[in-house]
This record gives structure tokens, C-alpha cells and sequence, in this order.
């Protein structure tokens, strides 16, 4: 028997090991029976090129676990190992530069694994001792037996071994006992293995005989050794894609479209992306593709692998050159990754084209469902939006769809304001504004709807996309002004009608809470609704983006402002301006008389101490300014208080601002209940 110690250069390579590995305990069975896998492949290649002439035979690997002597074994007909080959790579798994690396990664336990081709040592995570039986396939090959206790010293003997290949058997320590249990090792396999090429087995398959579960002698193989993605498309039926999504993802709806990636230049990648129908909560969705390489299951994490968006897809990614032992922050700035990425982005613009182009019926059917996605990508990924922009689509109210290119024509004629901008409009809800909708619609513009998750941020990216272009809410503005042009009403009211209407309507507005409301005038055609309610363009945007988050959370605190627009064209708004004349106008008149000369005499008294100190100023002077201030408060307090009871006494009044909330869905609780009291007895 052979003694020896394995070539570490640090003083022990298994506390380390055991201390910052712990996270990741689990990945010992992915990584031995990988090896098994490679040790597999590596034969049936060597016979494929003639240096193995041998029976391949069953080359199946198996599991097996020993509960009574807590033991997990694996065995395969692969390679085998020589004592020299055990010496190679087995006993020298340091190599240099292992402290400053340990250093680096040692709270990724990936990290070490795979720097230092630590795979099999990983064993250790979980055992108190290992041991190799093992015998190369050469021919005339000695048998050997590795066995290390966890100490840096190891032992070599010769064993008499009938098959080639090789068997490790983990002695599983104290620490990691929930190893030794036949559920945990078939979710680990289920887990990592379950699409590894070479054929799994764990145990015996079982069946029911006389209400009993018993084992039959066929073993029970765990894993698809051909999956889905590593066939050919071409020998694939839409069918088996979504079988193998319903496969992988049993709990989810049916997927919208598939996309087969393979490549292998620059780089090797393979893989099968779905479309998911995307719900509103998009962070659910995350995390749904799976990573393998070489087929063996490494992460469904792919952040740093793929753009953002694209974790919204699921799936299935397949690629040896993604160095997938490394962090994620060394991940971002590798450039076979990046290669990577930028393929996938593009090959699903590509499918996305391709179905548009193929297909606009059934693209147009499954945008409601897309559009999340392609939205996400078009605001975080400058490639994909410039792709997207050929198919994705605007809707608008009719149901109708329309790629930019198309609907840009629809509403040139129209909708071009004065400084040539072209302005979109469009919704956010087709029945809250309703009325603004039909407005639109009468003027012979078009409507479009943006209500979903991301269209606050999503028009604001395509302002600054497409050229001379605008997005207008349909409600912030009369329909008259929402695109403005040169032709122009005047308006009938004299300055003080306004002031007094001002006045009048800001008195009957029904209190609400955080909204505050201004009044203001617009020379609108007589046909026109006498009073509308608009909501500024900008604060809303504001406010809708503040919801989303993005540091905007000061327009979330404000109140929602609110214009009260008075057509002064109206003939109803004109009655109620002759209405304030007939029974309160010569008293506003006399009011206004002497408001007229209060203010005079204090443009008089303030031209007079203007360039003054204010020691220099006569006492009497400042008394009677005093005294002037207060009587012109006094006086607006009067015109005030008169047009406010004015204001009570006139139900028009009311029943104008009513119905201008009613149509914006703003009329609630008491204030409906007013409302349809007053229109009773309006009637
Ligand atoms: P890696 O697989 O990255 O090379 P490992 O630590 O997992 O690193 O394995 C080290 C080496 O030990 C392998 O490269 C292989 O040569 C050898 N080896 C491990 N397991 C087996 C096995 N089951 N059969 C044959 N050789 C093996
Ligand atoms: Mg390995």
C-alpha cells in the first residue's frame, strides 16, 4: 500500500472545503456524477476514433445508497483510472496561486470548485471519507483503491476489480445525514441530472402487486438522455415543444411562441426559449430559464448571462462557454457572455419579426399577452428596440392594431399640430374617459390605449424614438386644444364676467381629497361642452411614474391638479354670466367702483414711499396705507361672500361642475347623491 499527500498548497485544503462551501452542499452529487457522465463520454468517444475496441456495452450509471452504513455510491463504466491517472488528477488538485484565489472566492463555492477542477473534492462538502475503486479500460489495467479520510494524507492499494470503470463511495458525516434518505438523493438527481446525456439509474423501478409497492427488477432510470433542445428542429412538431414545456414547468399556462436556439460559432449554444403569457406581476416570472451546460443542470438564475428582459422568457439554455463557475460580476464582463447575450436578443427579435411577418393575425392575437415583454425589452435594450420597433404594436380603441409605420400615416393628415409635431393620442382606461374618447373621436382623431404596466415609462421612450412626435392623454386637454392648430375662437366673456364666473364656480366644487382644482377659460366652439374637467399632461405622467417607483416618489405626495375648463362660448356659461349681472351686477358695480379708487390711492401712497427708508416715511402716511389694504380686503371679501351666495342660490352652477365629474368618473358618495337629487328637481 501506497501513503501519500495530496498536493495542496495550502496547509489544508478540506477546512476550507467544509467552512465556505457549506452553502452549496448539495452540488457534491451533480459534480460526481457529471465525472461519471465525462468518464462515460470520454469512452464511448475513444471507441468512436477506434482506441477503444472493446464492449461498450450497458453503460449506464448507478446510484445506489446503503442507509445502513450511510453511504452513497456511484458507480459508472466509463475511463477508469490508472494509479498514475489517480496521481494526476486526483492527488495534485492545487495548482498556483491557490491562496490568493481561495482568498477571492471563498464565499462562492461554484467559484473554487470550478477553478480548480475541485469537482470530485467537493465530495468531502458531505463525507468523512472517500474512496475510489477504480480500473482503467487500457487493457491489461491494475484495479485500485483510493481512500482519504478528510486529512491531507491519503492511501493507494491494488484491489482485485472484475468491470472497468469506476466507483466512488461517500462515507456521508455526521453533519450531512439528511443526504442518507431516498427522497433528498432523487430530488438532487430530478434537480441537476435529469437531462444528462448517459442513461441514470437510482434504484429499481416499482410497482404496485396485491396493494403492496414493490421493486421490479428494472432499474429506475432518472433523466431524458436526449432532451428537447439537443434535437433536431427540424424533427420536432410544435406538439413536442409543449410537451416539454408542460415537462419543466407543470404548473404554468400554455406558452405563447418557442424559439430553438442552436449555435456552435463563435460559440456553442443551444436551448429552448418560450414566450410565456406574461401576468402583471412580472418578478414572479423571473428566474424561470434554466441553465445547464453540457447538459447538466447548473443554474435558473441567468441574470448577468442574458439581457433583463429576456428573464422573463423560460426555458431551457445550453452552453459549454459560459464559464459558469465564476461570479456574477466577472460574468457581465466576459465576452463569450456578451456574445451570448447579444445573440439571444437578437434571434428573439428575429422569431419575433419572423411570426409578425408570417403571421400578423396571430401575432395580433397574442400581443395583449407579449406586449410586457417586448415593452420591457424595447425600454431596457436599445438593440431589441431598435428591432422591435418593425413589429411592435399601438392599439387603439376600435381593437385595432397598427405597427408605428402604419399608424403614423393613419393620423398624419390629422393629428399634426402647428409646430408640425405629430400627436398620439391615447387612454388609459376606455371608460373612465369616455367622453374625451368620443370628443377625440368627433374631431376625427384617433384613440389609442395605453393601460398596461410599463406605458407611462413606455411613452416617454417612444417621445424621444420617434421623431416629432407628442403623447397626449385624451383628458388633458379639450378636445379642441388637445392638438393645437391655428384656427382659434374668440372668446365672448369680458375680464370681469371671468373673474366673477372664477369666483362663482370655484365656490360649488365639491371638496375632494388631495385634488385641488383651478378655472380656467378656453373659447371653445357653442357646440362644445360647456364645462370639462383636464388633468395637466405632465403632473399625471409625473405622478403615474411615481407609482412604478423610480425615485419620483416627491409627484406621488402631491395633490392631483385638476383644470375646471369654462367654455366661454357656451351658451349656458354665458347665461350664468348675465345671471351674476341681473340680480347681483349693480352691487358688484358699486363694489368694483370703489375697489377701483382704494387701489389708486395705493399706487399713490406706495409710488410715494418707494425710494424711501423706512424711517423717512410720515407716520400718517403708513396708517393710512394700513388702513387702504384693509379696505380693499374688506371689499373682495364682500364681492366674495355675494358671489358665493350667488353661487348657492344658482343650481345650474352645480349641475354644470357635476356633470363635468360625472364624466370623468369623479362624481362618488355624497356628492352622486346631490347630483341626482338636484337633477330631479331640475326636471
Ligand atoms: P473536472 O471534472 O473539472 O476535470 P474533477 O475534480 O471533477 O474536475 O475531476 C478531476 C479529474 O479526475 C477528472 O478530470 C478526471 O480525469 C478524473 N475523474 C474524476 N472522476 C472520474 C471518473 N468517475 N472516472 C474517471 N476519471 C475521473
Ligand atoms: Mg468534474
Amino acid at each position: 500500500m501506497q501513503k501519500g499527500n495530496i498536493g495542496v498548497s495550502t496547509e489544508n485544503i478540506f477546512p476550507i472545503i467544509k467552512k465556505y462551501l457549506y452553502s452549496d452542499h448539495e452540488i457534491f452529487l451533480r459534480e460526481l456524477v457529471s465525472n461519471a457522465v465525462d468518464a462515460t463520454q470520454k469512452l464511448k468517444t475513444l471507441a468512436s476514433v477506434g482506441e477503444f475496441k472493446g464492449e461498450l456495452g450497458d453503460v449506464t450509471i448507478h446510484i445506489t445508497l446503503d442507509e445502513q452504513n450511510k453511504t452513497i455510491t456511484i458507480t459508472d463504466r466509463g475511463v477508469g483510472m490508472t494509479a498514475e491517472e489517480i496521481e494526476k488528477f486526483i492527488n495534485q488538485i492545487a495548482l498556483s496561486g491557490a491562496n490568493e484565489f481561495l482568498d477571492k472566492y471563498k464565499k462562492d463555492a461554484n467559484a473554487i470548485i470550478g477553478h480548480f477542477g475541485m469537482g470530485f473534492y467537493s465530495s468531502f462538502m458531505v463525507s468523512k471519507k472517500v474512496e475510489i475503486l477504480t480500473k482503467s479500460f487500457r487493457e491489461g489495467a491494475q484495479a485500485v483503491k483510493w481512500s482519504c479520510d478528510g486529512s491531507p494524507e491519503y492511501t493507494l492499494e491494488e484491489i482485485e476489480k472484475e468491470d472497468r470503470g469506476t466507483s466512488i463511495i461517500l462515507y456521508i458525516d455526521d453533519d450531512n445525514q439528511q443526504f442518507v434518505s431516498k427522497t433528498e438523493i432523487s430530488r438532487l438527481l430530478k434537480k441537476y441530472c435529469r437531462f444528462l446525456p448517459v442513461p441514470i439509474a437510482f434504484g429499481k423501478e416499482t410497482e404496485w402487486k396485491d396493494g403492496k409497492e414493490v421493486e421490479t427488477d428494472k432499474f429506475n432510470v432518472i433523466n431524458e438522455v436526449n432532451p428537447l433542445w439537443t434535437r433536431k428542429p427540424a424533427d420536432l412538431k410544435e406538439d413536442d415543444y409543449k410537451a416539454f414545456y408542460r415537462d419543466l414547468y407543470p404548473m404554468a399556462d400554455e406558452p405563447l411562441f418557442n424559439i430553438h436556439l442552436n449555435v456552435d460559432y463563435p460559440f456553442n449554444l443551444t436551448g429552448v426559449l418560450y414566450f410565456p403569457k406574461i401576468k402583471n406581476n412580472i418578478e414572479i416570472q423571473k428566474n424561470k430559464i434554466q441553465l445547464y451546460c453540457n447538459q447538466v443542470y447548473v443554474t435558473d438564475s441567468v441574470e448577468g448571462i442574458v439581457p433583463e428582459f429576456l428573464t422573463l422568457l423560460h426555458g431551457v439554455l445550453d452552453s459549454p462557454d459560459i464559464p459558469l463557475n465564476v461570479s456574477r460580476s466577472y460574468l457581465q464582463s466576459d465576452s463569450n457572455v456578451k456574445k451570448i447575450s447579444s445573440h439571444i436578443t437578437k434571434k428573439v427579435s428575429d422569431r419575433l419579426e419572423e411570426i409578425f411577418k408570417a403571421d400578423r393575425k396571430a401575432f395580433e392575437e397574442k400581443w395583449d399577452d407579449l406586449k410586457l415583454f417586448i415593452q420591457y425589452g424595447m425600454l431596457t435594450e436599445e438593440k431589441f428596440n431598435e428591432r422591435a420597433m418593425k413589429f411592435a404594436l399601438l392599439k387603439n380603441t376600435d381593437g385595432k392594431y397598427f405597427t408605428f409605420e402604419e399608424y403614423k400615416e393613419i393620423i398624419k393628415p390629422n393629428q399634426t399640430d402647428k409646430s408640425d409635431n405629430l400627436v398620439y393620442l391615447y387612454c388609459t382606461n376606455k371608460d373612465d374617459q369616455f367622453s374625451f374618447i368620443e370628443a377625440a373621436k368627433n374631431k376625427g382623431y384617433d384613440v389609442l390605449i395605453m393601460d398596461g404596466h410599463f406605458d407611462s415609462h413606455y411613452l416617454n421612450h417612444l417621445e424621444q424614438k420617434l421623431e416629432k412626435s407628442r403623447f397626449v392623454r385624451v383628458d388633458s386637454d379639450v378636445a379642441e386644444k388637445l392638438i393645437p392648430k391655428d384656427e382659434k375662437h374668440d372668446l365672448k366673456l369680458t375680464d370681469n364676467q371671468k373673474e366673477d364666473l372664477t369666483t362663482v364656480f370655484s365656490a360649488e366644487i365639491p371638496q375632494m381629497a388631495k385634488s385641488h382644482f383651478s378655472v380656467v377659460f378656453e373659447a371653445l366652439g357653442e357646440n362644445d361642452s360647456p364645462v370639462m374637467i383636464t388633468q395637466q399632461e405632465f403632473m399625471r405622467r409625473m405622478k403615474d411614474m411615481s407609482v412604478l417607483g423610480g425615485g419620483m416618489s416627491f409627484y406621488g405626495e402631491l395633490p392631483d391638479s385638476y383644470n375646471l375648463v369654462l367654455n366661454g362660448n357656451h351658451a349656458l356659461v354665458n347665461r350664468i354670466a348675465t345671471d351674476i349681472e341681473e340680480s347681483v351686477g349693480e352691487k358688484l358695480t358699486k363694489i368694483r367702483s370703489r375697489m377701483t379708487s382704494l387701489e389708486s390711492r395705493r399706487s399713490e401712497l406706495e409710488a410715494a414711499k418707494k425710494d424711501k427708508k423706512e424711517e423717512e416715511i410720515p407716520q400718517a402716511e403708513k396708517e393710512e396705507l394700513d388702513d387702504v389694504n384693509k379696505k380693499i380686503g374688506e371689499q373682495k371679501d364682500k364681492k366674495e361672500k355675494l358671489l358665493k351666495e350667488f353661487a348657492h342660490s344658482n343650481k345650474l352652477v352645480s349641475q354644470l361642475i357635476d356633470l363635468a365629474l360625472l364624466s370623468n368618473n369623479m362624481l362618488k358618495g355624497e356628492a352622486l347623491n346631490k347630483f341626482v337629487k338636484r337633477s330631479i328637481e331640475l326636471i
